[in-house]
């Protein structure tokens, strides 16, 4: 069956949009191996999808490799990805790791497993890597994700900090990219419907999604009804930060701050009285320029 327009209109502002992510924070450089973590889940299928796409024409040559962790939860139904994987014709690699039976071991019934099942799975996925020699691996986090990590450290952390496009591991060993970085989840959501793709639920371990995440959630997507592109606006000051107009010692230089100071130092002076660049002037509104991997 053809893709209907809509259909291509959508695949080509997510290809663009992560082409601009993975161009702006140079995500996957010339020899790359790149192994991309896929759940069954929406985002992650979208992920594949895409960096296969933009392989074909990337500046670029590298080598990308789908890994699934069946984690042996009961009802995970393992040929899925299999089946699904070999008929695109990408390269994977299914590890199977019972992490279900160690977390229900260690952490009492009703409790959420959440936290110590991803640290398994995260070591599990590390180790992988280093296996098979990808030295980028690529998750399916979004720019919802990233905003709404932000806004749970921010509440119950006390730390502004959310979820980079890119980092490097613990053991400096990966580079952790996440090339949807500026993709909205009801886009990916539209696409994986839209796509057709086999999904698996993410409630086969019967955890309860983390009840503090949820609530985040659920405050983003009231804001966003009140309020359209709130998310992209909270993404996008993830991206314009001013430390000289924060309070972080450690960032800026407080204590030295004398009259006279150079106006660069303090990103523009103090623009406390003067109204604020909305409306019109809102950078949200420029169209975004072309890059080589879009
Ligand atoms: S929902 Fe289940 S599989 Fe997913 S991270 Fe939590 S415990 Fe692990």
């Amino acid at each position: 069956m053809e893709p209907s327009n809509n259909l291509l209109r959508l695949r080509k502002r997510l290809e663009s949009k992560a082409g601009k992510a993975i161009a702006d924070y140079h995500m996957i450089e010339d020899g790359d191996t790149v192994l991309v973590c896929i759940s069954g889940g929406k985002d992650s299928y979208t992920l594949l999808s895409l960096l296969m796409a933009l392989r074909e024409r990337a500046p670029v040559s590298f080598r990308l490799i789908a890994m699934n962790l069946d984690q042996k939860q009961p009802g995970f139904p393992a040929d899925v990805l299999p089946h699904y994987l070999a008929n695109i014709g990408v390269e994977y690699r299914i590890v199977e790791r019972d992490t279900y039976s160690v977390v229900k071991s260690k952490i009492p019934e009703g409790k959420t497993t959440c936290s110590l099942c991803s640290r398994l799975r995260r070591g599990i996925i590390y180790r992988t890597a280093k296996e098979i020699g990808a030295n980028k691996i690529a998750l399916g986090h979004h720019r919802d994700d990233i905003v709404h990590t932000l806004f749970l450290n921010l509440f119950f952390a006390g730390q502004l900090k959310a979820m980079p496009p890119k980092l490097v591991t613990d053991d400096g060993a990966h580079v952790v990219i996440r090339p949807l970085a500026y993709c909205g989840e009801t886009d990916i959501a539209r696409f994986a419907r839209a796509m057709d793709y086999p999904i698996i639920p993410c409630n086969l371990c019967g955890s309860q999604d983390n009840l503090q995440r949820q609530k985040i959630r659920e405050m983003m997507a009231d804001w966003d009804r009140r309020y359209p592109g709130r998310t992209e606006s909270v993404f996008s000051a993830l991206q314009k930060i001013v430390p000289s107009h924060l309070a972080d010692q450690t960032l800026f230089d407080f204590k030295d701050l004398r009259p006279g100071a150079a106006l660069t130092s303090m990103a523009g002076g103090d623009s406390v009285f003067d109204p604020q660049p909305l409306g019109d002037d809102c950078s949200l509104l420029q169209p975004i320029p072309l890059q080589v991997w879009r």
